[in-house]
């Protein structure tokens, strides 16, 4: 599925903008983005796929929906944020790497015990990422206080996550 067709479906009407900026202005890490939502709308009217695909935005997003939740035009900027966060990871173009291995981590420990595990994906994002030490001690009194589990535990009914899992990878290819 490309881009566009992938918005229509997600309900994405970038046309519909009218850039009044409420979504940039609302947005709680637009101090952090190199473009902020209200931006990236305007590159798609544009025409200036690339801009937004090669955008640290698309990562720095946290999905927290207040920008679709207040935009006067309907134009939903979060879930554009999302369909260029996961066109831009299918053609390994990756303004934040870090922000993808800890997505892509963190669903590979949903999808091996159904819910997540904070020790393991600590240690597989350290390791991937080169900083294996990073917040070794943290990790060791949350443990002895019981903050953390020291065991992943798999949920009942693992093989039906996994089948909803196998269903949505068909539909991204
Ligand atoms: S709030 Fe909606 S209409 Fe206003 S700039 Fe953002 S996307 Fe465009
Ligand atoms: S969904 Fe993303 S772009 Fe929209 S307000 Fe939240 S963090 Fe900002």
């Amino acid at each position: 599925m490309d881009l566009k067709e992938q918005m229509r479906e997600a309900g994405v009407d970038f046309s519909a903008c009218y850039q009044c900026g409420k979504c940039t202005a609302s947005c709680p890490v637009a101090f952090a983005m190199d473009y902020g939502p209200r931006h990236i709308v305007r590159f798609l009217q544009l025409g200036w796929w690339d801009e937004a695909l090669k955008s640290r935005s698309i990562w720095l997003c946290a999905a927290c929906d207040t920008c679709s939740t207040r935009c006067p035009r309907s134009v939903n900027p979060a879930k554009m944020m999302d369909c260029l966060r996961v066109q831009a990871g299918n053609r390994r173009i990756v303004a934040e790497p870090k922000v993808k291995v800890f997505n892509d981590t963190f669903l590979h420990i949903i999808r091996r015990y159904g819910r997540i595990h904070e020790g393991e994906l600590a240690i597989r994002f350290n390791l991937i990422t080169g900083q294996l030490f990073k917040d070794a001690r943290l990790g060791v009194a949350m443990l002895r206080r019981g903050k953390i589990h020291g065991m992943p535990r798999r949920i009942r009914g693992i093989g039906t996550l996994r089948r909803i899992f196998a269903q949505t990878d068909g539909r991204k290819e």
